[in-house]
């Protein structure tokens, strides 16, 4: 690893010049001009506080799942957390209040549930993820969304520098969509409302669910070297094309017209033969070349449906914005997978 300087700034250390392409789904992307792993809220306050005092820009990261890291790298600097803690509460008859530190991934939250024989949140087994992504995009898989689940949480007021706790409407939560998005607070913890079950059947049941739900992921999905769905689904208002009497904002109904699957590959990056909408590095890909297949499958819809896909994946490091714009904005209810 290249680490060219290390020092501490008040509680925290902050690296310089660190690799992130070992740190997202992808496997691309440059270098961190400066990086830190707060592992307390003060240290990350204070990472906040270099960053101010240097003028530097402040880029959150989880576990890199649903982010595109451009080739040169990003500037300013990356705060990866670290705070994992997860623990839990009486929440009534039959729920508990479990909480979660930003860092800890979903998966880790939903075995510390079924272990102490909590129910709900497996319903998000095998999407890869931290806490702070998954409330950051509203997590959904079919139904569920983790909004559905979120009680209140602990974030940091980045101008500020004070945090907060929140409740579940502070977050004004959508399909993708949340506060989070507009860059000014940092969630450092969650709490979920998770239920308690009432026979260890109930926990039988769950855990065999999980890995249903896994086994049928790993089928359909591609799971390594990609960040999922690329592009998010289209709201409503975007497309005039119905189908069965309802708006088909679905962006792999579109990508599969098209024919992409398996096929559109620029260097080391093409479109998964499993599914219209992942984009995957066969291992040799750099940035550039998922950019150009995402690129090129914006082109063939625009071509062929006049709409342009917009994408999920969040792109960092970029100085100009290296995808097609589309005439509308590009978070909102659009629903996904
Ligand atoms: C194989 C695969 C399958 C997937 N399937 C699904 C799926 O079924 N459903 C689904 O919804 N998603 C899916 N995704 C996308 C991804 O799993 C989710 O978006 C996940 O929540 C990303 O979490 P992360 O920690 O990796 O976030 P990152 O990619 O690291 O970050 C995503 C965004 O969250 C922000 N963020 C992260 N932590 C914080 C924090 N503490 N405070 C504020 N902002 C923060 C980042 O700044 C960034 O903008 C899939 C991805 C992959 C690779």
């Amino acid at each position: 690893m290249l680490i060219e300087t290390q020092f501490l700034y008040e509680s925290c250390l902050i690296e310089g010049n660190v690799p992130l392409a070992d740190k997202n789904w992808f496997g691309t992307g440059g270098a961190a001009a400066h990086f830190v792993e707060p592992l307390y809220p003060q240290e990350l306050r204070d990472a906040i506080q270099f960053a101010h005092e240097n003028d530097h820009t402040v880029t959150i990261l989880g576990s890199g799942a649903n982010t595109l890291i451009s080739d040169d790298g990003v500037d300013g600097v990356v705060i990866k957390s670290q705070m994992k803690d997860i623990t839990y509460r009486d929440g009534g008859a039959s729920v508990a209040l479990v909480t979660a530190g930003a860092g800890a991934t979903l998966d880790d939250v939903i075995t510390f549930c079924l272990a102490n024989h909590f129910l709900g949140l497996e319903e998000f087994s095998g999407i890869p993820g931290t806490v702070g992504g998954s409330v950051y995009i509203n997590l959904h898989y079919f139904e569920f969304l983790l909004s559905q689940f979120l009680l209140e949480a602990t974030v940091l007021d980045v101008v500020r520098g004070e945090l907060m706790t929140v409740d579940n409407a502070w977050f004004a939560f959508g399909y993708n969509q949340s506060t989070l998005h507009a860059g000014t607070h940092i969630l450092i913890d969650a709490t979920f409302r998770v239920y308690k079950a009432d026979a260890i059947t109930d926990v039988f049941y769950a855990q065999g669910r999980r890995h249903e739900i896994m086994r049928h992921r790993e089928k359909r999905y591609p799971s390594k070297n990609t960040c999922g769905s690329f592009f998010r689904n289209f709201h409503d208002d975007e497309v005039a094309l119905e189908v069965n009497g309802r708006k088909a904002i679905w962006v792999a109904y579109y990508l599969d017209k098209i024919g992409v699957k398996g096929q559109l590959k620029v260097g080391g990056a093409s479109v998964s033969y499993q599914h219209a909408n992942m984009i995957v590095n066969d291992g040799s890909a750099t940035t550039a070349d998922i950019i150009g297949v995402a690129r090129k499958m914006q082109e063939l819809v625009r071509k062929e449906f006049g709409i342009v896909p917009q994408p999920e994946c969040r792109l960092v490091g970029f100085d100009e914005y290296p995808l097609l714009n589309g005439s509308y904005p590009s978070t909102g209810s659009g629903r996904t997978r």
